[in-house]
């Protein structure tokens, strides 16, 4: 006798009606959305250099997170992991937190942010200003297992950043940062920049323009400049997988304990360390050059391409460089753009000060 079909239909007509206004509401936020700013840095002329800085700070959460955050709820919900009135956790340095809380927030879900007491005062309100909820945890190695264990425990879903980011973004285009600053630069006197410096978090910027670069075929090469708390430049230099880093980094958003799955090294043409208080130091300089405050993540890209662009200029090398503002300076008043702070951290930015300076005027020919 011949075997029935065994047929288990679990469609929910209710459910699919949530999901698919749910992805309408995300998909209307970024139609109403306009483009970063592409800035140039004022260099002098007869460098023939220029260097741009995708301004990430104007979104409506403020960073960069915002695109990944954007991504990361239609991956879950696509995927369907994102549930109506199930909370969605994440572990977090703080800007991905305040950017997927207004997600949450936009499709009607509860989030919860669990984060280092460490993170800025700024950043926790934000993200209870958008209805989030924070979950503190005193070792930032500790993160990842609580929101786990929170998910878990609620019947949530853990986003997962520093898993998802690399694969929750379209790097073939689709509007991502890469495409959008290519088409920036078409009118620009040198449209395909020589280097385009990141940072790395999760990984997932990098990884997007590494793709997105070599899928199209460009000559641009790719640095990502990491600070002195993270694992990334040693893992990445001596290919090691398992490489890892006891102590937090101090430039929120940037740096980690261990080597994450979407920080794609294979991608990658060069990595620099750079001092803490040089990073520090080039966010200073930033808002001599443009008026505008950065955090010090900003600063460790700048860093890195002001030193390629001396380089370029030692070397004899018409071009362009690229690097991001990755959030805005107002979030660390009390940190990056405090005295005392600097002071309580024993971090001394003035010889790196001056060492900028020396160089923008011109006196100088490189950075260390
Ligand atoms: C996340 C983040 C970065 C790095 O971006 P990734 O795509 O996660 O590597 C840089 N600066 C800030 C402020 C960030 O929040």
């Amino acid at each position: 006798m011949a075997l029935h079909t065994v047929d288990v239909d679990r469609s929910d007509p209710e459910y699919r009606a949530w999901l698919k206004e749910a992805v309408r509401k995300v998909q209307a936020d970024a139609n109403r959305s306009a483009d970063t700013h592409l800035l140039r840095f004022p260099l002098p002329e007869e460098w023939g250099i220029d260097l741009y800085l995708k301004d990430e700070s104007t979104h409506p959460t403020g960073s960069l997170k915002h695109r990944l955050a954007r991504s990361l709820f239609l991956y879950g919900l696509c995927n369907g992991w994102i549930r109506p009135g199930k909370p969605v956790i994440e572990a977090s340095s703080g800007s991905t937190a305040v950017s997927e809380a207004y997600f949450a927030k936009l499709i009607g879900v509860p989030f919860i942010a669990v984060m280092s007491r460490t993170t800025s005062r700024a950043k926790i309100e934000l993200i209870e200003f958008h209805g989030g909820r924070c979950h503190l945890v005193d070792d930032p190695c500790e993160v990842y297992d609580v929101s786990a264990r929170l998910a878990e425990e609620t019947g949530g879903h853990y986003m997962d950043q520093f898993t998802y980011a690399e694969r929750a973004t379209d790097w073939r285009g689709n509007n991502n940062i890469a495409e959008s600053v290519f088409a920036q630069l078409e009118l620009e006197p040198h449209p395909e920049p020589a280097w385009i410096v990141a940072t790395a978090g999760t990984g997932g910027t990098s990884a997007t323009i590494a793709r997105y670069v070599h899928y199209m075929q460009f000559d641009t090469r790719i640095c990502v400049a990491d600070p002195e708390n993270s694992c990334f430049f040693d893992g990445w230099v001596n290919s090691d997988p398992d490489a890892t880093c006891p102590s937090g980094s101090r430039i929120e958003g940037i740096g980690r304990p261990r080597m994450e799955p979407s920080f794609v090294p294979g991608a990658l043409d060069r990595m620099m360390k750079v001092p803490d208080a040089a990073s520090i130091a080039a966010v200073r300089i930033l808002e001599d050059a443009l008026g505008k405050k950065a955090g010090a993540s900003t600063g460790t890209g700048l860093w890195g391409a002001l030193r390629i662009v001396a380089e370029m200029r030692a070397a004899g090398q018409a071009g362009s460089v690229v690097t991001l503002i990755c959030d805005p300076g107002d979030r660390y008043l009390d940190k990056y753009y405090s005295d005392a702070w600097l002071a309580e951290h024993g971090i001394d930015i003035d010889p790196y000060v001056a060492e900028l300076e020396e160089f923008l005027a011109g006196t100088s020919i490189g950075l260390g």
